[in-house]
Parts: structure tokens; C-alpha cells; sequence
């Protein structure tokens, strides 16, 4: 008897879980983007919102968490129930740059997570304001010489991507400027339209409108070759500077503990989208490449991106000067 009530117990839960999988999602997804809006996670985020909202038949719904490099977004999700119902956009800055700058932050990004696809891999670009007295990366780098300190360059943030790239330039090719964080890459943007900061060290997607409007001239794009939406743009490892050639990339990721059933669904889900023809084409003609790995593949970049900007901070010894 007792035997027989265990069983039922058993086959109990497990109908329960299975019918949980099925009934996911049966309310709306919060989605964290931790950077304000015009920066490139926003991009990527609303473009995968609006789509999974699709696919999974609930709105996801976007909320925007900037600061601290985005890590009070990230904190945010670390410390949210593991349902499946909030989720957030994971950027190198969030997941690799910021835990390797500071012991201090508020999660642990490689425990406090489960990733759950790697969304897109992204270009990333120098660009200053057309009034700046260079027309290509040679003039631009002899007026940096000519006058140390005279210029400035505005990013996302202390210790995102944008600052490890304009650190990197700074080392290999022996200039210095002045780092400008700001919240996001679009309050940056911003600035740097109006003239007040003179350069701008941004992922491509956030900053690709203005350079093909004239708005701002661009003079090296981090990227494997050339795109085809900026083929005048050459490469830093066109120029010789193969270590500044770095791009970024943007995940899905879920708070840790999150059921493995939920997340296989909401993992389905997003690499659906990343197939779709006209968001592939949106993110190709932005300078980003779709990804939808697997959750262990993007672990895997993760906590290779982790291990490289630990040696980038500390051994190379690259000064983070805010
Ligand atoms: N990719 C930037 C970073 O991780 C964020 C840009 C933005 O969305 O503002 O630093």
C-alpha cells in the first residue's frame, strides 16, 4: 500500500513538471537589458523581444536597467526568481570585463547565470566627429601624437568593451586619450554627435546609422574583414593593429537554477528567431552575426572571454584609468 501510494506520488510529479514545461510560458517575460537605450544591447534585445513574443505566444517585455557597466542590471537578474520569467541580455562587458575589473560586484557571472544562447556576435568600430582634422586612421593617429591628452573618447562605460578597445589602441599604438564612460553607448553617442567628446569607441550596430549618414567618420572596424555596409572602413588588423581586432558579442541568459525545461523552451525559441531570413538580414546589414549556439558552447565563449580579459586587466597590465 505504501509502495503503491509512493508511485503515485512519484508519477504525480512528474505529469506536474511535465505539464509546467507544457504551460511555460503562461504569463509575460521580463526582459533586462542593463544598458539605457541607442546602445547596441537595447538593439539586440528589442529586435529578440519583439520575436520570442512571437514564438512563445507571451509578450517579453523589455526593461531597461542601466549602470555601473552594467552590472546593476546584471545584479538584478542574478537575484531574480529562476522561472524563466525574467530573463536579460548578457554582454561581454556584463559577463567577462566587469567581473575581471572588480572582485566588488554585486553577482558572480560565471555561478549566478545559466546562459542560455549566444545571440549575436558584433562589430565594433572607432569613429570620431567629422570636425576632427583627419581623414584616415594615419592623419588621425599623427594628431593624436602631436597632442597627447588633447582628445577624448566616450564609451559605454568603465571596464565594457568599449574602454578594454580604447585601452587596447592606447597600448599598441602608443597615443594617449582620455576615457569617457558613460552609462550606455547611447547617452555616449549622444555626446559625441553634438561635438562635446571628439571620439567614439562603440559596438557597430549602435553607431552604423550616423557613420553612413556623415555624422560621424569612421576610421577601423574590429571585425574578422570588411562589411559590405562599410566597405570604405578597413579593419584594425588592416592597419596592423591585429590585438585591437576584437568584437563583442550579446547572449540570452537566465537567472541560475532556472528548470532545465524552461530553458530548453526558451532556448528553441530564440535560435527560431535568430533563423528568421529578415532578422538575420537586420543583424547582418548591422554589423552582427546571428549565433544561437548551445547553452554549453556560450558558457564555453563565456568563461574563455572571463579568463582572456582577467589577463588583459591585470597581466597585460592595460590601465583603467576612470
Ligand atoms: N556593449 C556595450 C558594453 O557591453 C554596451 C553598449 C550599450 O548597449 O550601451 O559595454
Amino acid at each position: 500500500m505504501k509502495k503503491t501510494l509512493m508511485y503515485l506520488a512519484a508519477a504525480l510529479m512528474f505529469s506536474a513538471s511535465i505539464a509546467g514545461a507544457q504551460s511555460f510560458p503562461n504569463k509575460p517575460i521580463r526582459l533586462i537589458i542593463p544598458f539605457p537605450p541607442g546602445g547596441t544591447t537595447d538593439i539586440v534585445g528589442r529586435l529578440v523581444a519583439e520575436r520570442m513574443t512571437r514564438e512563445l505566444g507571451q509578450p517579453v517585455v523589455v526593461e531597461n536597467r542601466g549602470g555601473g557597466g552594467g552590472s546593476i542590471g546584471a545584479a538584478e537578474l542574478a537575484r531574480a526568481a529562476p522561472d524563466g520569467y525574467t530573463l536579460g541580455i548578457s554582454t561581454v562587458s556584463t559577463m567577462a570585463v566587469n567581473p575581471a575589473c572588480s572582485d566588488k560586484l554585486p553577482y558572480d557571472a560565471l555561478k549566478d547565470f545559466a546562459p542560455i544562447t549566444n545571440l549575436a556576435i558584433v562589430a565594433n568600430v572607432l569613429a570620431v566627429h567629422p570636425k576632427v582634422p583627419a581623414k584616415d586612421m594615419k592623419e588621425f593617429l599623427a594628431l593624436l601624437r602631436a597632442k597627447p591628452g588633447r582628445y577624448s573618447y566616450a564609451t559605454s562605460g568603465t571596464c565594457g568593451i568599449g574602454h578594454m578597445i580604447g585601452e587596447q589602441f592606447k597600448v599598441s599604438t602608443k597615443t594617449f586619450i582620455v576615457h569617457i564612460p558613460y552609462r550606455g553607448a547611447g547617452p555616449a553617442l549622444n555626446d559625441v554627435l553634438g561635438g562635446q567628446v571628439e571620439i567614439m569607441v562603440d559596438n557597430l550596430p549602435s553607431s552604423i546609422q550616423f557613420i553612413q549618414t556623415g555624422k560621424l567618420r569612421a576610421y577601423a572596424i574590429a571585425w574578422p574583414q570588411r562589411l559590405a555596409s562599410l566597405p570604405d572602413v578597413p579593419t584594425f588588423a588592416e592597419l596592423g593593429l591585429k590585438d585591437v581586432n576584437d568584437p563583442a558579442w550579446y547572449g540570452l541568459i537566465a537567472p541560475a537554477k532556472t528548470p532545465p525545461d524552461v530553458l530548453r523552451r526558451l532556448h528553441d525559441a530564440a535560435v527560431k528567431v535568430l533563423a528568421q531570413p529578415d532578422v538575420k538580414e537586420r543583424f547582418r546589414a548591422a554589423g552582427a552575426e546571428p549565433v544561437g549556439d548551445t547553452p554549453e558552447h556560450y558558457a564555453q565563449t563565456i568563461k574563455t572571454e572571463y579568463d582572456r580579459m582577467v589577463k588583459l586587466v591585470k597581466v597585460q597590465g592595460i590601465k583603467l584609468d576612470q
